[in-house]
């Protein structure tokens, strides 16, 4: 974890950028009009990150924030700018992150000419797989995750079944490819625990002020169950 010894992913300039308005049965979680359905993390208050031109913007110390609707299986789409760097390097350049299910983050930070460890680089599942390609464009201009993701499956004495999977498309270029998700991220790489069917998606404060834009879901379980 964290090896530095990893070759660096090749870099990949994505075409220009194209926004992704939601599809009909998409789930809009965010819209830039409002942040009433998302809170702060762990807490029942409101979201304290700022609202501005249509994005949302992390204020620094103010916490993560998630959802206030839970899933499973999900289809994402989030779009994302990092800021004009202001001295930092490595992990302290942009730093934030997308955490499915509270739990995996697909890590969010300037990669633009910034060389951290490959697994916590942007597009990275933290600390377990370095993106394919580095598809990161210039702090500020908006990028995009498209993510397909398959939650654990446990057993009724918790114990695991089924790992998840995810994939992740960065400004639409393959990123992660389908891979076994070894067990939550944070702090660290630990062995799974058990989880419930659905749960928030998670935003990161980690300092620095990232914005995010036009995030929407479509809820994969449900879109099964409609049938
Ligand atoms: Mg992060």
């Amino acid at each position: 974890m964290h090896s530095r010894e990893r070759p660096q992913p090749p870099i990949v300039t994505p075409a220009g950028f194209v926004s992704s308005p939601p599809p009909s049965d998409a789930i809009v979680l965010f819209n830039g009009t409002g942040l009433s359905g998302w809170r702060t993390s762990g807490k029942q208050e409101p979201a304290q990150w700022n609202l501005a031109n249509g994005y949302m913007e992390v204020v620094p110390g103010t916490g993560d924030i998630e959802t206030t609707a839970a899933f499973g299986d999900i289809q994402l789409h989030v779009e994302w700018a990092t800021p004009v760097p202001t001295g930092g390097t490595d992990q302290e350049r942009g730093n934030s992150g997308v955490y499915i299910m509270k739990t995996y983050e697909v890590q969010v930070l300037d990669s633009y000419g910034n060389v951290t460890y490959p697994d916590g680089q942007a597009g990275a599942i933290f600390g377990q797989y370095p993106p394919l390609v580095n598809a990161s464009r210039p702090p500020e201009e908006w990028q995009s995750y498209d993510i397909v993701f398959h939650r654990p499956r446990f057993a009724r004495d918790s114990s695991l079944i089924t790992p998840a999977r995810i994939t992740v498309l960065q400004n639409g270029i393959l990123v992660q490819d389908n891979v076994t998700v070894t067990g939550p991220t944070s702090g660290g790489r630990h062995p799974y625990r058990y989880l419930p069917e659905r749960m928030p998606l998670r935003l990161q404060d980690h300092e620095f002020k990232v914005r995010y834009r036009n995030i929407w879901i479509r809820d994969l379980e449900r879109a099964i169950n409609n049938e």
